[in-house]
């Protein structure tokens, strides 16, 4: 039987999982999701739908990467660990190999610290900085050790998709849809003439 914290970011993964599942944002099994358990982090299985999770299927690791409990956790988990090492803050991390985002990150002329336009506000509120992590396979040590060294709370991985945090789930969620949100507008754009926020005006949510 799971402690009562632990059931209920258990049930709040599992549901937040199937929504994003249902509305086809993480397609067949990709994507993981985490959220931070006292000193542990409960975080989705290797291969399994984020469609088809089961509270009693998902892994506990501590922060060091030890299996504790549950399903073997997901290959991808060194990247949700970073996170929350590097962040004592972050509370959640959602990550996703979405379609545009992923469209977005194969472009030769990225800029590194800042991969994706400022359109609009909620990009500006929600994510802000969007560094890029240099491609590397998925599990990967590196990708990790980058992620840690580019020291944001959000990143665009080449060729592969993109890594979200929050201070909950629902914010960690909220951060990686809007970066899939924002790649899709700026893949209709591309070639179009258009206006990034400034500046000035992206300050004014920075936090
Ligand atoms: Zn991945």
């Amino acid at each position: 039987m799971m402690p009562r914290v632990e059931r209920k970011a258990g049930d709040e993964i599992v549901a937040l999982g199937r929504a994003l599942y249902d509305r086809g944002i993480t397609p067949g099994r990709t994507g993981n999701l985490s959220v931070r358990v006292g000193g542990n982090v409960l975080l989705t299985p290797t291969g399994v739908s984020l469609g088809r999770l089961d509270v009693e299927g998902l892994s506990l690791v501590s922060l060091d990467g030890t299996h504790l409990q549950g399903g073997a956790p997901t290959k991808e988990s060194a990247l949700h660990l970073a996170l929350y090492e590097r962040f004592p803050e972050v509370g959640a991390v959602a990550h996703g190999h979405t379609t545009h985002a992923v469209a977005w990150s194969c472009r030769t002329d990225l800029d590194i610290a800042d991969a994706l336009p400022p359109l609009t506000a909620y990009f500006a509120m929600r994510v802000g900085r969007l560094p890029l992590i240099g491609y590397a396979p998925p599990g990967d040590p590196a990708l990790a050790q980058d992620l840690r060294a580019v020291g944001a709370k959000h990143a665009l991985l080449a060729n592969h998709g993109s890594i979200a945090s929050g201070s909950t789930l629902e914010a960690a969620v909220d951060a990686l849809e809007e970066i899939e949100e924002t790649a899709r507008i700026a893949l209709l754009l591309n070639g179009i003439q258009c206006r990034s926020l400034s500046a000035d005006q992206v300050s004014q949510f920075a936090g």
